[in-house]
């Protein structure tokens, strides 16, 4: 198997990759055997000519290629107690996955509802405004994760990434996930998929229990974990417990402080999503090849000194949508469909919230911040007449510290209430905010302009706590 790295093809020539291949190897056509597509993005810098960039395998005629179920490892004889696993996340499920490879079943503990009837509960939120305190945007069977966009793109190096491509995949993600710069599965093709894995994993003798929640861990005299205690006051026994309760758990993160768990403050980030039309991000982005290439993408970042910016989670032809878990404070997200057909682009905008810059040492101190400000966001919505609309703010007037200003329409199922969102946001995130987005519309030219939006507030980037592990 050879590597080729930088192939660029035009991106309405991209059948063509054999050829290139071929002409790049200086062999004919057919002494090129598989061709195996490894990473694939865009470079629209020449906005006439944008061009896929491809890093291929290529192997011999005949020879097979390998695929990561060979890391997998092969089952053992079990002969422990089964492991427990509380909350049906990403990290909850791919924990189940990969105990089930060595053969282990687990008991995966969920205090949402499962996906048929969290989708319920999550619409009527939406559009009434009425929460279920268990069963939301954040929780129930497959997480927060299966409300999420569906991007898969990470940050990090990891070994595993290619792993948990290749599982989306066999439970009906689209291949491409495996290749393309940005994997997108979707929030529709989401649900298909952690469907299929709550199958796989009863298959393999795994048992999920929904609306159940966890209260506490069991302890024995000397602290090793015996088991959990269900809210109802049921016990179940378990040798060994894992915890992914995602970054929303605050009741259990409080009851695992007061049992002696290390928990520490962690940094995580807050701001806002800002909303324009597609059109306007197509037109700057992609110029006219964006009728070609789809719904076009952004990404980017300021930094003066220690005052930092920077977008992520881009939504193009999404959703803002609300995910709050509390019935009095305002937390929002993007989201977007596999097609990403709205009339939107969405973002974060956010600012780095350090640990060490809040004074104290309380472990929650972030939390609390996190905590201030949805509530803030909440009051200021009610405030303005809104009973479950989304503050909003034009980008504009925020700039011009212009106050309350009519709104465009808005991709939000809640709606969205015009409020002055410098009374909700703290005053660094506004300061930062302020002096970053001039710099972005020079760089994109219509980031500030009449009909962008700014809705609050994007406080769940990640976790604020951290559960602090051991070596072992
Ligand atoms: C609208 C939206 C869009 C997003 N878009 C993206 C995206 O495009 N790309 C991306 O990478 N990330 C995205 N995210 C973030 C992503 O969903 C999370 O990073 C991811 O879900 C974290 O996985 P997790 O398993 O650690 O936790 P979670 O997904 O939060 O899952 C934790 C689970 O534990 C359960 N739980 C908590 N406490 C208990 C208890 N006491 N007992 C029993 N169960 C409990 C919760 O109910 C929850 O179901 C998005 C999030 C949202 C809300």
């Amino acid at each position: 198997m050879k590597r080729l790295t930088q192939i660029r093809l035009p991106v309405d020539r991209s059948h063509r990759l054999r050829d290139a291949v071929a002409k790049r190897l200086g062999v004919p056509l057919d002494d090129v055997g598989e061709v195996r597509v490894i990473k694939r993005s865009l470079d629209a810098r020449n906005k006439r000519r944008p061009v896929h960039v491809y890093t291929v395998e290529v192997y011999e005629p005949g020879e097979v290629p390998g695929t990561s179920r060979e890391t997998r490892i092969a089952p053992k004889n079990w002969k422990g107690s089964r492991p427990v696993i509380v909350g049906a996340g990403p990290a909850g499920l791919f924990a189940a996955l990969r105990l089930g490879e060595y053969g282990i079943p687990c008991l995966l503990l969920e205090q949402g509802a499962e996906i048929r009837k969290r989708s319920v509960h999550v619409a009527k939120f939406w559009k009434r405004g009425e929460l279920d305190r268990w069963s939301n945007v954040c929780f129930g069977e497959g997480g927060a994760g299966l409300f999420s966009d569906g991007k898969l793109n990470t940050r990090i190096r990891s070994p595993h990434i290619r792993y948990v491509l290749d599982r989306f995949v066999d439970f009906g993600a689209p291949p491409d996930i495996r290749y393309v710069n940005n994997p997108h599965v979707g929030s529709d093709g989401l649900r298909r998929v952690i469907r299929r894995a709550g199958d796989h994993l009863r298959a393999r003798g795994c048992e999920l229990w929904f609306e159940t929640r966890v209260e506490r861990l069991l302890l024995d005299g000397s602290r090793r974990v015996e088991g959990v205690q269900l809210a109802g006051g049921e016990e179940v026994e378990a040798g060994q417990v894992i915890l992914a309760p995602g970054h929303s758990a605050r009741l259990l993160y409080r009851t695992l402080l007061e049992q002696g768990v290390a928990i520490g403050a962690k940094d995580f980030a807050m701001g806002v999503r800002v909303e324009h039309p597609q059109v306007l991000i197509d037109r700057v982005r992609l110029g006219r090849s964006a009728e070609q290439l789809g719904p076009a993408e952004y990404r980017l970042t300021y930094q003066r000194d220690d005052v930092r910016v920077y977008t992520f989670c881009m939504c193009p032809g999404g959703y803002v949508v609300s995910c709050g878990t509390e019935p009095d404070g305002v937390v929002i997200n993007g989201m977007s469909n596999r097609r990403r057909s709205t009339r939107w682009a969405n973002a974060a905008l956010v600012v780095p919230v350090s640990a060490a810059d809040i004074p104290g040492d309380d472990p929650f101190r972030c939390l609390e911040l996190q905590r201030a400000v949805e509530r803030r966001a909440w009051e200021a919505a009610r405030a303005a007449g809104g009973r479950h609309a989304l503050p909003a703010q034009r980008l504009e007037a925020f700039l011009e510290g212009a106050g309350e200003a009519p709104l465009p329409r808005v991709s939000s199922p809640s709606g969205a209430v015009a409020v002055d969102l410098e009374e909700v946001l703290p005053d660094f995130v506004t300061r930062a905010l302020r002096e970053a987005l001039p710099v972005f519309d020079r760089r994109m030219r219509g980031f500030i302009s009449r009909d962008a939006v700014m809705m609050a507030v994007e406080s769940r980037t990640s976790s604020p706590v951290r559960l602090t592990r051991d070596r072992t």
